[in-house]
């Protein structure tokens, strides 16, 4: 069953790497395991996938400990700055930065762990009242005042598009994204490098990846639906 899945999900990439004339490898398919089991992470990885995502620390944590080591873990949800020790040390990136306070809380974490933590800026592209994430207004001040943390690595902008029936209703979000980023890019600010682009889920992450998304986040069409009722 989920590896039928991330065939399909590898297929449809593949077609829309090439409707849009990129490369597979410049897409990193991150498989959203939140709330899912261990065993079916295993599964995936059986087949190749080495990079999942999770929205909460603690469910990272847990999984982390009975899993490969060399998995890469990606915090796509809302990060409260007093869990942030704790994971410092568990992802690869985190793609949920909303604040700058929790951008400080992470430089310094990551300064007592001798590490350089990669994380993405969390855009609010649709300006949703229900969503985190920065307005675009609001972004290149915030790097430049993010990029004077020397524990930390700006590397791109990270959106979660509408919930729509049709996924050409986020095309133009997926665009606007893909034109702040270049734009914030051109700009040559330090610690800033602005090569990923986190953005399509399930329901919309071909046309994201013909918009330029470099990183898509897809749970439900690998794992299946995700039951939060017995939780
Ligand atoms: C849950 C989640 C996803 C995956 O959503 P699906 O629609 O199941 O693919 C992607 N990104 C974020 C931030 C999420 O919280």
């Amino acid at each position: 069953m989920i590896l039928e899945n991330i065939s399909y999900v590898e297929q449809k990439i593949r077609m829309a790497c090439q409707r849009a004339g990129r490369k597979r490898e410049e897409i990193t398919l991150i498989a959203v395991s939140k709330t899912k089991p261990v065993s079916l992470i295993q599964e995936a990885l059986s087949v190749g996938i080495t990079d999942f995502g999770e929205n909460k620390v603690q469910e990272i944590l847990e999984k982390k400990k009975v899993l490969d080591a060399n998995i890469k873990w990606h915090m796509i949800g809302h990060l409260q700055r007093n869990k942030v020790k704790s994971i410092i040390d568990s992802v690869s990136l985190i793609h949920s930065v909303d604040s700058i306070r929790l951008a400080q809380k992470i430089d310094e974490e990551a300064k007592k762990q001798h590490k350089i933590q990669d994380i993405l800026v969390e855009v609010n592209i649709a300006l949703e009242e229900s969503k985190d994430g920065f307005q675009k207004k609001d972004i290149f001040s915030f790097i430049q005042d993010a990029s004077e943390l020397d524990n930390i690595r700006i590397r791109g902008l990270m959106t979660v598009a509408p919930i729509v029936e049709n996924p050409e209703e986020n095309r133009c979000y997926f665009r606007e994204l893909k034109k702040l980023m270049v734009d914030m890019k051109s700009k040559n600010i330090d610690n800033v490098t602005m090569d990923v682009l986190s953005m399509g889920m399930t329901g919309d992450y071909e046309v994201a990846i013909e918009e330029g998304a470099t990183m898509v986040r897809v749970g439900t069409g690998i794992f299946g639906q995700r039951d939060y009722g017995q939780k």
